[in-house]
């Protein structure tokens, strides 16, 4: 059996800007440190006289050890310039695993394929990605012998029947004319109506087949403009999912970045000057502002890019494609809205674009996003007594983009068709 790598173009390229970064990786994270690294620090390091300073067991924890940060919320163990110590001194084969490896990332998708991913908690993997749509063109290698994977349960993975079908549709839907909010509203709305078909294989292709077809998607589009947008709700979930980013809960769970606070702190600064923040809101979702506009004008690839690289990371199409559109639709609400906000007032910049996803993804781990949106819909359920629908969070934007985008979704399952 052949093993396939896939990776994006740009995974190469990627080089870390160290004490350039905007938000170093070795501040304000939790840093976990394996075993055999904590223990050569501790005991043979050229730098072991500071390691009892610089680590610390979590003897109650999963990982073996973990950074322990100083005051300002670094890692003791940078130099003055903000380079690692360990890799100048000791050299790279030393850094713990975590240190090594990241913003790269490999996801086994079964035994067979792994795909590899840099994080978006890295400032310059979002300043690649949304370079130019030659970003989203993907490096496949092939090895005739399978990568050692010891995970045993990964053998019964499997892409969702119909896969390849599914892939192109999507793709096509991507690569079309239509704006992102119409794109996400006919991708949701058509792979939450495939999940009906899961399980019966007859079924779930010709539905397939028959949302290919163009008229489906123009069907939907029409339908995407006849949903009466509410910008009152949009406006308090918009506000309500802020206050849950500064709330005590969402802090339990993870150490705020800065590059957050600062972002919530400029929006704050944004509001004091209106007297209601919902009027402020109301009025960038139904007029986003001119240089908002005029920034997708001159980068229609950025949204693009952006959605098939998260869907990329997400394994869709899979069975839990409705999962990820469900998260994925909440995701793009408060990244489109806080560049709203932010255009409102500024011409709007790659460095804002940037700091935003960036800081969203650094801050705000699967798990805790997952944990925000429940708080979200149990308080929207307890004020209105109806559940949230998330397609309801999609504006259709006055300005249709109609610049054809170039960007790609990779093809991965040749050869792994179950
Ligand atoms: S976040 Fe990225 S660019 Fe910044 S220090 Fe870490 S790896 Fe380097």
């Amino acid at each position: 059996m052949k093993h396939i790598d896939f990776k994006p173009d740009f995974y190469d390229q990627f080089q870390c800007v160290g004490p350039q970064c905007s938000d170093s990786c070795c501040t304000h994270w939790h840093i976990f440190v394996d075993q055999p690294t904590y223990e050569f620090m501790i005991y043979k390091s050229k730098l072991k006289d500071q390691a009892p300073q610089a680590f610390v067991r979590t003897p109650q924890g999963s990982d073996y050890a973990e950074i322990n940060l100083d005051e300002q919320k670094r890692c003791r163990l940078l130099d003055d310039e903000g380079w690692c110590l360990v890799h100048k001194l000791d050299g790279l084969e030393h850094l713990s695993n975590t240190c090594r490896l990241f913003p790269r990332k490999a996801l086994h998708r079964g035994n067979s394929l792994t795909e590899h991913v840099l994080m978006l908690s890295c400032p310059e993997v979002v300043r690649m990605l949304i370079q130019t749509p030659e970003m989203m063109v993907f490096d496949r290698l092939d090895t005739p012998e399978p990568q050692a994977f010891d995970a045993t349960d990964y053998h019964l993975y499997r892409r969702p029947h119909g896969y390849r079908t599914q892939l192109d549709w999507m793709h096509a839907v991507i690569d079309s004319d239509y704006s992102i909010e119409e794109k996400l509203y006919i991708l949701s709305d058509g792979v939450t109506r495939l999940n009906k078909y899961v399980g019966h294989p007859p079924n779930f292709t010709s539905h397939l087949i028959a949302m290919a077809q163009s008229n489906y998607q123009e069907q939907q589009v029409e339908s995407f403009h006849q949903v009466k947008v509410n910008t009152n709700l949009q406006g308090y979930l918009y506000i309500h999912f802020l206050e849950l980013l500064q709330g005590e809960s969402y802090t339990s769970v993870m150490e705020k970045s800065p590059r957050l606070q600062a972002l919530l702190d400029r929006l704050v600064a944004l509001f004091k000057q209106d007297e209601r923040p919902i009027t402020k809101i109301k009025k960038v979702l139904e007029q986003p502002p001119v240089s908002y506009h005029l920034y997708h004008q001159s980068r229609p690839w950025i949204t693009s890019n952006y959605l098939l690289y998260r869907m990329y990371m997400d394994d869709v199409p899979s069975m839990t494609s409705g999962q990820f559109f469900y998260y994925f639709l909440y995701e793009f609400f408060y990244i489109s809205t806080t560049l709203k906000l932010i255009a409102a007032e500024d011409v709007l910049t790659d460095e804002d674009v940037i700091w935003v996803i960036q800081s969203f993804h650094k801050s705000i781990s699967g798990r805790t996003f997952v944990r925000l949106l429940d708080e979200l819909d149990r308080d929207y359920k307890a004020l209105t007594g109806q559940a949230l629908k998330p397609l309801r969070l999609l504006a259709p934007c006055p300005f249709q983009s109609k610049s054809r985008n170039k960007a790609t979704l990779c093809e991965t399952d040749e050869g792994l068709k179950s």
